[in-house]
């Protein structure tokens, strides 16, 4: 573990002492355990759940066992808890990654949604504005919505040109469909915020930095239905095909599977954030895409490719009808819509940051899908040895 890091300009970093709210989800683990185990800062870790960062905060939590005086946990719930502001101002720095962001929530619970991604995110602003202290806010790649291409005739061949699609920070329009879509509740109360954080910096010189992330994926996404979330949610895609990859069921397409995502390893853009951390003179004031903009596949690509390395990394042979097509109402229900394509333009945060991802999609799969075998497998063989047994 490094004393004397450097940051980009060759200044000795200072350790730091970081407010993380939401530190016990997906994105917050990885991050607790980047800093950790390659870096001297500590962590307030503020959040409902724990059970993603026990192996961080236990003394005998084996590989990260010498960070646990670094790492402390803070169980509250930021829409109703007076000790928030006191976490904040005790930390140079807070990261804000507290959200609802599963798409089969944002057109059947829109109020949470809403209330979740925008009031909620208020407190936090107005604490770290009001007592100068530094914010990285996680927003989202969908805040671009759908591409300007995607309103093209099918066969214009200007839907090639990536003029039409490729998604910039700094001029790319946020185009969301009618308030009946629901959908678009998440990246309306995303793009508000982002907005008013925006407006903080310029106004009241809030130092900020804007994420928006790219599919990040990678082990401990979501949760796998009826193990360790309910046997009715619906995780995010990821999630959804190993779901069903482990229980044998043919993987579900939305309206044929055709929308296109860039998928990027959490573990390369946990890398990304690191550098925001500790680069603060590169990263105020700027809203970075990270994603992988080599990782593109169509939804249905995204489905064979996963049922070729579940079959390897399982050792069993894949269905003989390894997928099946769903509409998007039957999955979600109504107000669903969908974003066509996702491509992040990487000069700001190459400019900025030097940053660039490295793992292939078939490699991040392979990890990923190892991790869901190791840890799932089993447990959803008792599940459906009793289901059967009954
Ligand atoms: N999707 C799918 N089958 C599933 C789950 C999701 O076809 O079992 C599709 C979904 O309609 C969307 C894409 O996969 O086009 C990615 O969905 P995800 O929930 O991961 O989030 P998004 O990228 O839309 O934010």
């Amino acid at each position: 573990m490094a004393s004397g890091r450097l940051d980009l300009d060759g200044n000795l970093i200072k350790p730091m002492t970081i407010c993380m709210i939401g530190a016990g989800g997906f994105i917050g683990s990885h991050l607790c355990e980047k800093l950790m185990a390659e870096t001297p800062h500590k962590v307030l870790a503020v959040d409902v759940y724990s059970d993603k960062i026990t192996h961080l905060l236990e003394p005998s939590g084996g590989v990260s066992s010498p960070s646990v005086d670094r790492i402390q946990f803070h169980r509250l719930n930021i829409k109703n808890d007076s000790r928030l502001e006191g976490l904040i101002k005790m930390a140079d720095l807070t990261i804000n990654l507290a959200a609802i962001c599963t798409p089969a929530d944002y057109n059947t619970r829109p109020l949470e949604t809403i209330y979740s991604n925008f009031i909620d995110a208020l407190p936090v602003v107005k604490y770290c504005s009001e007592n100068g202290k530094r914010l990285i806010h996680f927003s989202t790649c969908e805040i671009y919505g759908k591409t300007i291409g995607s309103f093209l005739p099918k066969d214009s061949p200007l839907r090639q040109d990536p003029a039409y699609y490729v998604l910039k920070e700094d001029e790319s329009p946020c185009i969301f469909g009618p308030i009946e879509k629901q959908r678009w509740s998440y990246a309306c109360a995303k793009q508000l915020i982002e907005r008013l954080i925006y407006a903080e910096g310029a106004e009241n010189g809030l130092e900020f930095t804007i994420v928006r992330p790219f599919n990040w994926i990678g082990p401990r996404m979501d949760f796998i239905p009826g193990i360790d979330g309910p046997s009715e949610g619906v995780p995010r895609v990821l999630a959804c095909f190993s779901n069903n990859l482990l229980r044998r069921e043919p993987l579900k397409l939305v309206d044929g599977g055709q929308s296109q995502r860039t998928f990027v390893y959490i573990k390369d853009a946990i890398e990304a954030v690191l550098l925001m951390i500790e680069n603060p003179s590169r990263a105020n004031g700027q809203i970075f895409n990270v994603g992988n903009p080599n990782n593109e596949v169509t939804v249905r690509q995204l489905a064979e490719m996963m049922t070729q390395v579940y079959s390897m990394v399982s050792g069993e042979s894949p269905l003989d009808t390894p997928t099946i097509d769903v509409s998007s109402k039957e999955f979600y229900g109504d107000g669903y819509d969908d974003s066509d394509k996702r491509i992040p333009d990487m000069t700001i945060i190459n400019r900025q940051l030097g940053w660039n991802p490295k793992t292939s999609l078939w490699d991040l799969l392979e990890s990923t899908l190892t991790y869901q075998h190791r840890t799932y497998a089993e447990a959803i063989k008792k599940t459906t040895s009793k289901s059967t047994a009954c």
